[in-house]
């Protein structure tokens, strides 16, 4: 049985695209997977997780995501990673175009620091990496890197790609850099043996409730769609 990495995106707001998730679903979701035995972790521990454990994970961190987390998290004893742009914190996510919406600021960031989440790298400014020269991938990994570091004092070791895109040459920096794990955006359940800087996750959606996430981590993958 591999490791399922969930990807949220925002939380908390019904309104803009199919994946936003609506709180309620989202503490369901918790529960559904606490019921079956699995214990919540970080992105940075996944080469030694022991098991039966699942990761979460929040990509971009926008405001509404990050209170519903700061919320719940003392209930709920939650973990997980969170990938703020660097460049864009307490602003709006711009690459979202017409659909931005506002990002958590450093003080939330530190607030959920203190929850206990891991914080990663989601790049300096939300570039697609496949398409940057080496010099500017290489800058949009480790000044978002230095910047979590000296705004937050973490020491970062896990990456989500931005729009999960990356190549050989982003691959070869974040393994030089210590790195541990990185995730995508492909569909699937990680396997604990599977390349740690190519993990695939389950993306939720507005629509999937419990029932969702059940056919995403035990019906799909058996039918390969
Ligand atoms: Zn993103």
């Amino acid at each position: 049985v591999g490791v399922p990495i969930l990807c949220y995106h925002k939380i908390g707001d019904p309104k803009g695209r199919s994946l936003n998730v609506l709180e309620r679903d989202f503490l369901r979701q918790v529960g559904f997977l606490r019921r079956r035995g699995f214990r919540l972790a970080a992105l940075d521990h996944f080469g030694t997780l022991p098991p039966r454990c699942a990761i979460l994970t929040f990509d971009d961190v926008y405001v509404t995501t990050a209170e519903a987390l700061l919320k719940v998290e003392r209930d709920l004893d939650l973990s997980g990673t969170v990938f703020p742009v660097t460049a864009c914190v307490g602003e709006v996510s711009e690459w979202d175009r017409d659909r931005a919406r506002p990002l958590a600021d450093w003080e939330t960031l530190a607030r959920l620091r203190d929850a206990g989440f891991e914080i990663g790298n989601h790049s300096e400014t939300h570039r697609d990496l496949d398409e940057a020269d080496d010099q500017e991938l290489r800058e949009e990994i480790i000044r978002a890197e230095s910047e979590l570091a000296s705004r937050l004092g973490v020491s970062v070791r896990t990456m989500a790609y931005p729009y999960g895109r990356f190549d050989a040459r982003a691959l070869d920096v974040l393994r030089k850099r210590g790195y541990v794990a990185a995730v995508t955006t492909r569909s699937g359940i990680a396997r604990r043996r599977g390349d740690p800087f190519r993990l695939p996750r389950i993306k939720i959606s507005y629509s999937d409730g419990v029932g969702g996430l059940l056919y995403k981590m035990y019906i799909r993958p058996v039918l390969r769609v």
